[in-house]
């Protein structure tokens, strides 16, 4: 038996027929495009997050696009984002006309490091750009330091987006992802902890003229109908089945973080002693979208987990200003050393809400009989 990094088989099995019903239901009604799934799961999104609005889009990075969209940034505006991510929480920026300017990250939460955002901002003021915006990463699944955050983007009229595509469901101080930043965007890419079977997303905000804007951005800049073009927009609806898929799915998230959080536990009590585990602030819920630990040789463990039938994968390799597509782009004065030890370091074992003792067990001891 192999062993599977994120077991989507096994969450499948658990939820029965009632996938094949939820797809059935939208073949038989075949409103594909905006369907009811669509408002329902909104509605759901709302109902879980604590959000006033939750507008569902085509993917994440389209998420992300729709925000700098809806605040209007644009060429001289700096985005801070940390250099420790996935590339599309930098990507957006740029296509829209504006500057990333890349901030370093804490090196223990993984998260946006304030003393480095500090630094970001004094740059991008010296290279002529106006702070504008900083997209904070919820990493890994937990959140960033959110009201740190804000007093710092208060201060110089920023706005605050949480770029949680791997944390929907996290929450820090009882106050859940979708309420702990202006904008938030999630991602429903297979692997995150909610995840659809191929691509969606969604934006939160409790700013209803924002959320009235969103929702004319992701259906071609529409007025009172989409024929009816008032501003340039985007292509980005969710779709109907993914909908249907993912209202299954939203019903099971809140026991598959408890059963998250006793993996992460395990893998805590197993491995503590011997390599840096992830540690989680008081006050933070994480929901576990990856279990990542630090290691001085994290080729050799791989390849020697490798041989003992335990997948591992490496999230991120390359920080973000040494990407070949984004090394022109303004970095944090003090460079970003955190997230370059980071990207050599990090190694994330199988982690889903679905992984039994004994498999994680022998998860556990082959990590342990590789590093002796
Ligand atoms: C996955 C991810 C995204 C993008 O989501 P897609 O739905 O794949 O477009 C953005 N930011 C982060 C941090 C992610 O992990």
């Amino acid at each position: 038996m192999s062993i599977a990094f994120i077991d989507l088989q096994s969450q499948r099995r658990h939820l029965g027929d009632r996938i094949e019903r939820a797809i059935a239901k939208v073949l038989e009604h075949g409103n594909y495009i905006m369907g009811p799934e669509v408002a329902q799961f909104e509605k759901g999104l709302c109902e879980f997050s604590g959000a006033r609005h939750a507008i569902t889009c085509g993917n994440g990075t389209d998420a992300l696009q729709l925000v700098l969209m809806a605040e209007g940034v644009g060429a001289g505006d700096a985005v801070f984002v940390p250099a420790f991510t996935f590339v599309a929480t930098a990507e957006m920026a740029p296509l829209v006309g504006a500057t990333p300017v890349f901030v370093d990250v804490n090196e223990e939460t993984f998260n946006l490091d304030l003393g480095s955002l500090e630094r970001g901002i004094a740059t991008a003021k010296a290279a002529g750009l106006r702070p504008r915006m900083v997209i904070a990463v919820d990493l890994f699944g937990q959140t960033a330091d959110y009201p740190a955050i804000a007093k710092i983007a208060e201060r110089e009229g920023m706005v605050v987006v949480a770029d949680a595509a791997q944390a929907f469901g996290a929450s820090l101080n009882g106050a859940k992802v979708g309420t702990l930043a202006k904008y938030t965007t999630t991602s429903f890419f297979p692997a995150k902890p909610l995840g659809c079977y191929g691509d969606g997303g969604a934006v939160f905000t409790d700013d209803a003229d924002k959320a009235a804007l969103l929702r004319s951005l992701r259906v071609h800049g529409k007025g009172s109908d989409k024929y009816d073009n008032v501003r340039i927009g985007l292509n980005s609806r969710l779709d109907t089945l993914q909908a249907g898929i993912l209202i299954e799915k939203l019903a099971i998230l809140a026991d598959e973080i408890i059963a998250r959080n006793q993996v992460a536990d395990r893998y805590a009590q197993g491995l503590g002693d011997i390599v840096a585990v992830p540690k989680v602030p008081a006050g933070y819920v994480s929901v576990w979208a990856q279990y990542t630990i630090r290691v001085t040789d994290r080729d050799g463990l791989a390849a020697r987990l490798k041989e003992k039938g335990v997948p591992t994968a490496v999230y991120y390799p390359i920080p973000m200003p040494s990407q070949t597509g984004y090394s022109t782009y303004p970095v944090a004065t003090g460079g970003v050393p955190v997230s370059e030890r980071l990207s050599r370091e990090v190694i994330s074992l199988p982690m889903h809400p679905y992984l039994d003792e004994p498999t994680q067990t022998k998860i556990i001891e082959a990590v342990r009989a590789s590093l002796a």
